[in-house]
């Protein structure tokens, strides 16, 4: 009989319930206990659920309180030097200051878990003293045992994935910190294996990406010091998002099943069992259902893998499951009740994804029964998504694309003197200042559109709301002495709902929440049909900014690659497709704003790099069509017309080449987080269009002093030509407060004069 089996479940709750809990923790309204007890109370529903829905192996310590590779260095005593610890169980406030800064110290580094958007911290090696601090998948396994009688299966991020993760080491020392770490692994695994544990999930994405010799044979020895370690328990090597490298070496070492991405990558997946098989004694994790999309499996399709996989492996050992851990995708469909009807009937969310895994578990072990209902449902649930299409407006926008892209999208004037114009047009001094884009949501902000939203406003009220706020955000940049300033984005709830909401194409569940990073949660929209432009979306807000200052304002777009990444796209569209015609629409909108005499047009990427596909062989092409849509979008503007583009959360020193493609002029770049290591790229490769590095961490809400600003602004014009150097923060400030944005900024203009007064 094959297992139904998950890899991990979303935290936040079905109503958020986590992220709330967890910030009133932050904002001392709840005590510890309480957070620790709220906590408990949802970790354990989420498990009784995956029981009900008739999951065997059913995921313990998936649960965090904020980032699962957080927890793994507070497991092996990693933490920075630079916070007060002296070894033995983290605290949870020692954790939460790791996380997000303490007063003093800066948090650490946060960055994209693989191609998702979801951001873990990045554990710093260095100096640490690893010890075993406390078994916390042990604890997470008793739990569910006593208190549900649940056997769980304890999800651990393996030992050569995490130090692929971490930083703080020189490359060649990674069989040293191998060596530190597998004795703590081992004891972990052996107190779980005393425990009467089964099953063990470690966590290995890393293998689908190069692997080399050498890593192969730390590999290799991790898994046999493992299994010598506990030689009872059954090791399931865990990989997803796209096919194994290494697949003939792997499925020797010492493991019980081998963990395979079903849905990314199943063709190489498929093609490398089919050539080498499955040795006797291993089981294989197949997961078939898309851990990372909405939509519901087609049934039809997953039971044609099952079919090719049965002729390969016996039933009894195979292990049904989403293709990665459900924590990319909403809790449940069931929240959405003002989706229409035909949409809502296509999509699965993590309850539903466990119902077909449940299902096609079913099938793999031989029950028919209702089986040829279930896909005739999916197909005319699908069938009917599609007649939602208009054939012939898709021509109309596929004949634009080619026309535009056929036509070149080169702007007619080099940087060079494009640059010159724009710095004459504006005067902007050296270091021009600026920011990303938003100031802070506060809960007044918030406020005022749900009242809106609820109709106890009028739009006439909540546009005069918004006016307001620029306005008074419009004075605090000029006294404060930016020299570009921004209208703050007010009016927006996120970067890609506020355009989706404006663009034909997309629809918007109620509750689709995914965590992004810590608490925060994002809404990604739904592109069920070809995206269209339907009319202006931001000039209203940036011309009133624009008429209330003799400064330039930065028009704020969120570009195509960013609003692809960040939403739901069907699956049987291609991606490029969809990119362009967002390129399209956006174009427009561009175009749109130059007419009205805005003179700067920022069109925001920061979601191009965690796009880039794992596999090295597939990412020419993502980065090509990338670039393609960045200047179909940009093209269009005269040569005064400032272009500008932002990109964060990811390290991009592998993409610099690639960004310097997209011809923007002005490209403003988070650094400060990763203290300044982006800026040793620039050494290597150069870069000469107009840039600000970031100067100071915004999701924190620490406020930096001038001089610590001053040594990375420094640091970088060693590398930069300060002609073409800008400042700015790392990111949008929507999140901070308004007196510490105030006082930081303050801080950065500080930091600019000085520098300048040196230059
Ligand atoms: N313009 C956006 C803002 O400031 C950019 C946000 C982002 O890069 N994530 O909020
Ligand atoms: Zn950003």
């Amino acid at each position: 009989m094959a297992l139904s089996s998950n890899l991990g479940y979303p935290r936040i709750g079905r109503h958020r319930e986590w992220k709330k809990v967890i910030e009133q923790y932050w904002a001392g309204n709840l005590e510890e206990a309480e957070l620790h007890q709220k906590l408990k109370s949802i970790r354990l529903e989420h498990l009784r659920k995956q029981k009900e829905a008739g999951i065997e192996l059913i995921p313990v310590h998936d649960f965090s309180y904020y980032d699962h590779v957080l927890d793994t260095s507070v497991m092996l005593g990693i933490v920075p030097a630079r916070f007060e610890y002296e070894g033995g169980r983290v605290s949870t406030q020692l954790y939460y200051e790791i996380a997000r800064g303490s007063r003093t110290q800066p948090a650490s580094e946060m960055t994209k878990w693989y191609n998702t958007n979801y951001h873990y911290i990045v554990p710093e090696l260095n100096d640490a003293k690893p010890q075993l601090t406390f078994n916390a998948p042990l604890e997470a396994y008793r739990e569910a045992k006593q208190e549900l009688g649940i056997n769980g299966k304890p999800v651990i991020v393996g030992l050569y994935s995490y130090i692929k993760l971490a930083k703080g080491y020189a490359s060649g020392e990674e069989r040293a910190w191998i060596d530190r770490l597998l004795p703590l692994y081992c004891e972990v695994l052996k107190q779980l294996e005393d425990a009467g544990v089964e099953w063990v999930q470690l966590d290995e994405p890393s293998l689908v990406t190069n692997v080399t010799d050498h890593e192969l044979n730390d590999i290799r020895y991790i898994y046999q010091t493992l299994a010598e370690a506990a030689p009872k328990l059954k090791l399931i090597l865990q990989t997803y998002f796209d096919s194994i490298e290494r697949y003939q070496d792997l499925i020797q070492l010492p493991i019980a099943a081998i963990g395979l991405d079903g849905v990314h990558g199943w063709e190489s997946n498929i093609a490398q069992l089919q050539a080498h098989g499955l040795p006797e004694y291993l089981s294989l994790a197949i997961g078939l259902v898309d851990g990372r999309n909405i939509w519901r499996t087609d049934l039809q399709e997953a039971s044609i893998k099952l079919d090719q996989l049965l002729q390969l492996v016996s039933s009894d050992r195979l292990i049904i499951q989403p293709s990665a851990s459900l924590l990319h995708v909403p809790v449940t469909v069931e929240e959405e009740t003002k989706l229409p009807e035909t949409i809502k009937q296509a999509l699965a969310f993590a309850d539903e994804k466990l119902v077909e895994v449940v299902k096609l578990a079913g099938r793999a072990s031989g029950h028919t029964q209702d089986w040829e209902q279930s896909v005739s449902e999916a197909e005319q649930a699908y069938k009917a998504l599609q007649a939602l299409e208009q054939r012939q407006q898709k021509q109309v926008l596929q004949q634009q694309i080619e026309e535009l892209l056929a036509k070149g999208l080169t702007r007619s004037t080099s940087f060079k003197d494009r640059y010159q114009l724009q710095v004459n047009k504006h005067k902007l001094p050296l270091l021009p200042t600026t920011t990303i884009g938003s100031f802070p949501q506060t809960p007044q902000v918030r406020a005022a559109r749900s009242r809106w939203r609820k109709q106890e406003w009028t739009t006439e009220q909540y546009d005069a709301f918004i006016a307001e706020e620029i306005n008074r955000w419009i004075d605090h940049q000029e006294k404060l002495g930016l020299d570009v300033l921004v209208h703050g984005e007010f009016e927006r709830t996120d970067m890609v709902e506020f355009f989706g909401e404006k663009l034909g194409g997309f629809c918007f569940t109620s509750n689709g929440w995914v965590q992004s990073y810590g608490s925060r949660c994002v809404k990604p929209p739904i592109i069920y049909a070809d995206v269209t432009y339907s009319g202006a979306m931001t000039v209203k807000e940036t011309v009133y900014a624009q008429s209330r200052t003799s400064k330039p304002v930065k028009g704020m777009l969120t570009g195509p690659i960013t609003i692809m990444n960040w939403s739901f796209v069907r699956q049987d569209i291609s991606r490029e497709e969809v990119a362009y015609q967002l390129a399209l629409a956006l174009r427009q909108e561009v175009n749109a704003l130059e007419h009205a005499g805005i003179a700067m047009i920022q069109v925001d990427e920061p979601a191009v790099r965690e796009g880039l596909p794992l596999k090295e062989a597939a990412q020419r092409q993502y980065l090509d069509a990338s670039i393609a849509a960045f200047k179909l979008t940009t093209s269009g503007v005269s040569a005064e017309t400032q272009i500008h583009t932002h990109m964060c959360y990811c390290d991009f020193h592998d993409m610099i080449a690639s960004i310097r493609d997209m011809d923007a002029d002005v490209i403003s770049i988070e650094t400060s987080r990763s203290h300044g290591e982006l800026i040793r790229s620039f050494e290597q490769q150069t870069y000469d269009l107009g840039i600000g590095l970031g100067v100071y961490d915004i999701h924190s809400p620490r406020v930096p002093a001038a001089a610590e600003m001053i040594s990375l602004i420094e640091r970088a014009l060693e590398v930069l030509d300060p002609r073409l150097f800008w400042i700015n923060p790392d990111c949008g400030l929507k999140t901070r407060g308004e007196v510490e944005t105030l006082a930081a900024l303050a801080q950065m203009i500080e930091a600019t004069n000085v520098v300048r007064s040196k230059l």
